[in-house]
């Protein structure tokens, strides 16, 4: 037999959703059971959640800078940029000197020191909007928004004495520098054809510096065009 005993109605609360379209898939929760209070510590601790993630996705883990995919990233808006009328760019781009010999003489983890220390000491000295990124290995490059050649070579002259006056302690209690070889080029909108073109240049530069004798800047220029 069924027993008829009276019901207490409560009305269930409708169900809240959630979500969070950063980067991907929404994040859906929901909120039944909750008080206001509750959702909102939730909401913040995903959007913390997120932004952690973000970071963790777009830095290099041993050094702090961004990385290769976040560099990527940024050469092409900047690219883009400058042909919606932003003016130029600058991207500096630098090789630690004798870098195989440094570890081999101090170690691997002060070589690992010197990486870290060079990219923390650039990115606090190098200009708000500026991006430090850890190209690979001890390859490094610095993305310069709104920069034209002039204030770009002097930037990467500014790189130079950053890195030089890095200064690592080495288990014996030695105080330890290193140097690095400096390229630089300007993109104005009217010489490169894909952020790619830029790197290369920037590259080059690189490049001969190392010939020119290492611990010094060279900047990319374009052949120009002659008029008639
Ligand atoms: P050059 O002046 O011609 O650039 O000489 P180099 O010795 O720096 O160049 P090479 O390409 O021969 O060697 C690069 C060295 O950089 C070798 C490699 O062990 C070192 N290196 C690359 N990544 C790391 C890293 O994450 N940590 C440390 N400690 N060393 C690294
Ligand atoms: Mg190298
Ligand atoms: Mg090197």
């Amino acid at each position: 037999a069924v027993e008829h005993r009276p019901v207490l109605r409560i009305p269930v609360p409708a169900r809240e959703r959630l979500a969070i379209e950063q980067g991907g898939e929404p994040v859906v929760i929901s909120s039944r059971g909750q008080s206001g209070l509750q959702h909102q510590q939730q909401t913040n601790e995903l959007r913390l959640q997120n932004e952690q993630l973000t970071r963790k996705a777009t830095t290099d883990s041993l050094t702090g800078a961004a990385n290769r995919g976040r560099f990527n990233e940024e050469i092409k808006v900047r690219f883009e940029a400058t042909r919606a009328g932003k003016g130029p760019w600058t991207l500096i781009f630098f090789d630690a000197d004798h870098f195989k010999k440094f570890n081999d003489t101090y170690g691997h983890p002060v070589g690992d020191r010197v990486l870290i220390a060079l990219a923390q000491a650039l990115r606090s000295e190098m200009p708000k909007g500026s991006l430090v990124a850890r190209y690979g290995g001890e390859e490094f490059a610095v993305v310069l928004p709104e920069t034209d050649r002039v204030a770009g070579a002097q930037l990467a002259e500014t790189t130079r004495r950053i890195i030089a006056e890095v200064e690592v302690t080495s288990d014996d209690d030695e105080e330890l520098h290193i140097t690095a070889s400096i390229g630089v080029a300007t993109d104005d909108g009217t010489c490169f054809q894909s952020p790619d073109q830029v790197v290369k240049a920037a590259d080059q530069g690189v490049y001969a510096a190392k010939r020119a004798g290492r611990n010094c800047v060279r900047v990319f220029a374009p052949r120009m065009k002659r008029a008639g």
